[in-house]
């Protein structure tokens, strides 16, 4: 019966990252004076923080936040365009900044997990397929992966109050600085919930594989 839930679960995933792609090209239409560059520099600069660089990188939603170079990281749309999408992203990776700036307790518990879940992204599947297959005659080595498995599922959880803190922050500086008036205001946020519900759904489904592996090893481990 499992199927049916990692069926669901890749049918709302697809859902989401669609509905989200059809928002920011909606977004994308309605223009702004400034380009997500501009929004990035100017609100870094309003909060005090000159120690950040905005840089542009290719590829698309690939925008991001390096606390280890603490650079802004904008994909060329963000970058160069001049909308409530760019704005709204842009503003977005900004928080993260002001998170890492001001020591922002979930923030800091993510970065503290990287290092765990660069280990597990490389290794962990073959470690349950291999604990798999020798379940009966060492377990223990499931339950390692089983263990590792679970960091990532924990990481993929902190990740979402940092995303929807981050994107708190953005759409308060946008709209106090009247960047955005109260409709285009409503649009950015709007955006950046829909780029958190994939969020939302990758936690979700690390769970849901995390249960998996546990009846996995449950039943492999009675017989
Ligand atoms: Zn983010």
């Amino acid at each position: 019966m499992y199927w049916i839930l990692f069926i669901s679960i890749a049918l709302i995933s697809w859902l989401v990252s669609y509905s989200l792609e059809r928002k920011f090209k909606r977004y994308q239409q309605v223009l702004l004076p400034l380009t997500g560059h501009d929004i990035a520099v100017r609100m870094l600069r309003e909060n005090g923080i000159d120690d950040v660089q905005v840089t542009c990188i290719p590829g698309q939603l690939t925008d991001h936040y390096n606390p280890a170079t603490k650079t802004v990281n904008l994909s060329e749309a963000v970058y160069q365009g001049a909308n409530i999408a760019a704005a709204a992203v842009a503003a977005h990776e900004c928080g993260h900044a002001l998170q890492h700036a001001t020591a922002y307790a979930p923030l800091r518990m993510r970065s503290a997990l990287v290092p765990v879940v660069a280990f597990a992204s490389n290794w962990v599947m073959w470690i349950l397929l291999i604990g798999m297959l020798v379940i009966n005659t060492f377990p223990h080595l499931m339950l390692f992966g089983i263990i590792l498995f679970a960091m990532t599922t924990l990481f993929s959880f902190i990740t979402l109050p940092v995303e929807v803190n981050a994107s708190q922050r953005a759409v308060a500086w946008l709209r106090s600085t009247g960047i955005t008036d109260n409709h285009t205001t409503e649009m950015a946020s709007d955006a950046l919930r829909s780029a958190a519900y994939t969020y939302v759904v990758a936690a979700l489904s690390s769970l849901a594989t995390l249960i998996y592996y546990i009846l996995i090893f449950l039943g492999g481990n009675r017989r």
